[in-house]
């Protein structure tokens, strides 16, 4: 319970979904979590009902496209907290089109929101981290599997390994760990179209819930688990291995 009390965590898109499993969990162990998301209902409603059970949250409206938000957003957290030991930049999008109909207003919106957004926060916030903290990424198995019409999605999932890989050699000398997580199909706010999807192809015989990756963060956070930086972890129920 008390891993991480007095720790803050900033936890990106953080209201629903993954990320909202991810804050829930970091919280449930004794962490300071801010949840920075563009939905102010959904945001809101967490902070508060984290709040109401005895924990520590904020709810910072921010759109992870917009580089001035993000340095407010950094700042707002080191003020009010004096730390940032923890980012998670979890806020994606997952838009699918055919290739031809890619048009470049939706491929950069997706860079913008996937993977630009992890070298704008991870800039910001390693600026004030200290040795110890660490950030972690969110990719996904799309990033190495062939799948048809998914090539803004897939380029900026493969680019935040890439860059997960770089970030960990530049900011070792900071003492600041860098690693990512790759999900395989996880029940989030899409479920009903996952219902189509065959169980079967998981060893698992199931879908991921964001439990599975908030446990798997936290893993990755665990100041004990210091001797793992650059890596990815593919957290999909052996999918990717069938
Ligand atoms: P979700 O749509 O359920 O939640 C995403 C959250 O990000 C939402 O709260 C949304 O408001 C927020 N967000 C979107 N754009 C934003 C922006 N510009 N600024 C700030 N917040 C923004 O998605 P999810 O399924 O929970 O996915 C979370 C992450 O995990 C994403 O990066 C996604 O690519 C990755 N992922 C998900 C799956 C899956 O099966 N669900 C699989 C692999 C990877």
């Amino acid at each position: 319970m008390s891993k991480f009390k007095g720790k803050t965590v900033i936890v990106t898109g953080g209201a629903s979904g993954i990320g909202k499993g991810i804050a829930e969990t970091f919280a449930a162990n004794g962490a300071n979590v801010v949840i920075a998301d563009l939905d102010e209902m959904k945001g809101k409603n967490l902070e508060e009902s984290l709040n109401k059970n005895g924990l520590i949250s904020m709810f910072i409206r921010t759109d992870v496209k917009n580089e001035a938000e993000i340095k407010g957003l950094i700042t707002k957290v080191y003020d009010s907290f004096g730390a940032i030991d923890v980012l998670i930049n979890n806020a994606g999008i997952s838009k699918f089109h055919s290739f031809f109909e890619l048009t470049v207003e939706l491929w950069d919106e997706v860079i913008n929101t996937n993977l630009r957004s992890v070298f704008l926060c991870s800039r910001e916030a390693a600026k004030l981290m200290k040795q110890g903290s660490c950030i972690i990424n969110l990719s996904s198995t799309r990033a190495v599997m062939s799948e048809s019409n998914t090539e803004a999605y897939s380029a900026s999932k493969g680019g935040i390994m890439a860059i997960t890989h770089a970030l960990a050699s530049t900011l070792a000398e900071k003492g600041i760990r860098v690693n990512c997580i790759s999900p395989g199909w996880i029940e989030t706010g899409d479920y009903e179209s996952l219902r189509k999807i065959d169980h079967k192809q998981h060893f698992a015989n199931r879908v991921g819930k964001p439990g599975d990756i908030a446990r798997t963060c936290l893993f990755l956070a665990d100041p004990e688990n210091d001797f793992i930086t650059g890596e990815n972890i593919t957290v999909d129920g052996g999918m990717t291995r069938k």
